[in-house]
């Protein structure tokens, strides 16, 4: 059985995938558990190897994957050929954790014994990922886990199904032993049936989840049934802070950049402007004067920078945050409702926290600027959210930044940077109903290895009884 996407500017098909069902599970997770344990045997350095061949793997089909993701997602270009490149850098970063995977030796107060903390491969890792940045959510699913020495089942979302396989035809040409790459594609009403019969395999260990808060739950909820160690990376509302004494002209830059690349469809989107009284008008003029210049149009004439958001629900969603501001008493700066999925770039000013814009995550192209006191005011503001993934504070006195960044509930914080910023080797997540745990660098090799005791005694043993 097929599904089918249609690309959401076009209406024509954009690519068709296998809809799995649930009682083909067992057998790919008996596949992965076979892989895994050819993969988990190999030395470091030759997982190193074949991790560097699938970023080459990968970036060979460059091209392939800026037009599927085009089709599937109506991304623009440059978004594609970020995802590549960022993708292709975690697969290098986690090629070169291979041999940093370390352990350590612990001085035991037993005579004659020698104990360590030692990491192992768990076992088969599952990662579900979005569709909004496919090629590097998808790859940051699995690349960790394969360095640690896992075998890893992706699921696929039903959106960018094709962007997806591509990842996993990427890594057939690696070089991993049969079993140990496998991909789950499925129609958009089995989604529940099919992550919960993955969740559900007993070789199955460890789940890695980037989506929705609302999924999240649901995973977390069912991993918890068989006490099942999760990885959650979900929604977000970051706040960026204009304090007084910031260079306007930076935060308008970072702001604008935060609030629409990829059409504000990023979990760490500038979905909230914070900024101080002394300077919102400021702030508020140059910010308008560059965001009416941003344009949106068909991702494949590549002239706009922003493109098209993934449907015509967003459209609905953000043109009802716009409408609820706007009759409680929010101007627009720039934009407005938008009429199809090319939408325009959006500022409402002057929201408060009766204005449904002020907490709930619009995932498209509109940013609300909140007016705020002081410094103080500000902080409060930026924690009055129940997310707490990015954020970002804009002062010229950096030691007066990082005394705010301390104080703002986030996973992430930047100082005079945008809130949408991701290196393979950072540790990255969210606390808060952004969820737990971190994707990155040596951050990520905590979640994918089991960490053991293991002594050995040198001396004969003596023992009370
Ligand atoms: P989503 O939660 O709707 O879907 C993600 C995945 O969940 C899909 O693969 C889907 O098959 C699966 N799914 C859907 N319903 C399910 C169910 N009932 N049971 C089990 N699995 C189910 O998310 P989305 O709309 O694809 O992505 C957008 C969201 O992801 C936004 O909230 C965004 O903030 C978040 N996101 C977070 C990060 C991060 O790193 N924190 C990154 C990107 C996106």
């Amino acid at each position: 059985m097929q599904f089918t996407r249609i690309n959401p500017l076009t209406g024509t098909l954009a690519s068709t995938a296998e809809a799995m069902q649930a009682e083909q599970m067992p057998h790919i997770a008996q596949l992965a558990q076979q892989g895994f344990k050819a993969w988990s045997a190999q030395g470091p350095n030759s997982r190193r190897a074949v991790l560097n061949n699938a970023a080459s793997e990968l970036e060979l089909r460059r091209k392939e994957f800026v037009r599927a993701m085009m089709e599937e997602t109506g991304a623009t270009e440059g978004w594609g050929m970020f995802n590549l490149t960022l993708a292709a850098s975690m697969l290098r970063e986690a090629a070169s954790i291979t041999t940093q995977i370390n352990g350590e030796v612990i001085p035991s107060d037993k005579p004659g014994c020698m104990a360590m903390a030692h990491r192992e491969p768990v076992g088969v890792i599952l990662g579900i990922a979005p569709w909004n940045a496919p090629i590097i959510l998808g790859v940051r699913a699995i690349s960790t886990a394969l360095a640690c020495g896992n075998a890893v089942i992706l699921k696929a979302s039903e959106i960018c199904p094709r962007t997806h396989s591509l990842i996993i035809e990427a890594l057939a040409e690696a070089g991993f032993p049969e079993g140990t790459v496998n991909i789950v594609t499925n129609a958009p009403a089995d989604a529940g049936a099919v992550v919960g019969a993955l969740i559900d395999q007993p070789q199955v260990k460890r789940i890695n989840f980037t989506g929705s808060t609302e999924v999240g739950r649901i995973i977390a909820k069912r991993a918890a049934e068989h006490l099942k160690p999760c990885l959650l990376e979900l929604g977000g509302k970051a706040p960026l802070l204009v304090l007084n004494d910031a260079d306007l002209d930076e935060a308008v830059k970072a702001a604008s950049f935060g609030a629409y690349m990829n059409q504000g469809q990023i979990c760490m989107s500038t979905e909230r402007l914070i900024v101080v009284d002394e300077v919102a008008d400021a702030f508020a003029e140059k910010f308008a004067a560059k965001v009416s210049q941003m344009a949106s149009g068909d991702p494949r004439e590549g002239k706009t920078p922003l493109g098209a958001v993934i449907d015509k629900a967003t459209v609905s969603k953000v043109n009802s945050l716009i409408d609820d501001a706007v009759s409680k008493g929010a101007t627009l700066l720039a934009g407005g409702k938008g009429e199809s999925v090319l939408m325009p770039a959006t500022v409402v000013d002057h929201v408060t926290e009766e204005m449904a814009i002020y907490r709930d995550e619009s995932f498209g192209p509109v940013v609300a600027m909140i007016r705020a006191k002081d410094e103080a005011d500000a902080i409060r503001i930026a924690n009055d959210s129940e997310y707490g993934l990015s954020s970002a504070v804009f002062t010229k006195d950096v030691a007066r930044g990082l005394k705010v960044a301390k104080q703002i509930h986030s996973g992430i914080c930047h100082i005079n940077g945008a809130t949408v910023h991701d290196e393979a080797q950072m540790p990255f997540g969210g606390v808060g109903a952004s969820g737990y745990g971190r994707f990155g660098g040596k951050a990520g090799i905590d979640q994918f290895t089991e960490l053991r005791w293991i002594t050995i005694e040198t001396e004969a043993g003596h023992y009370p009884i």
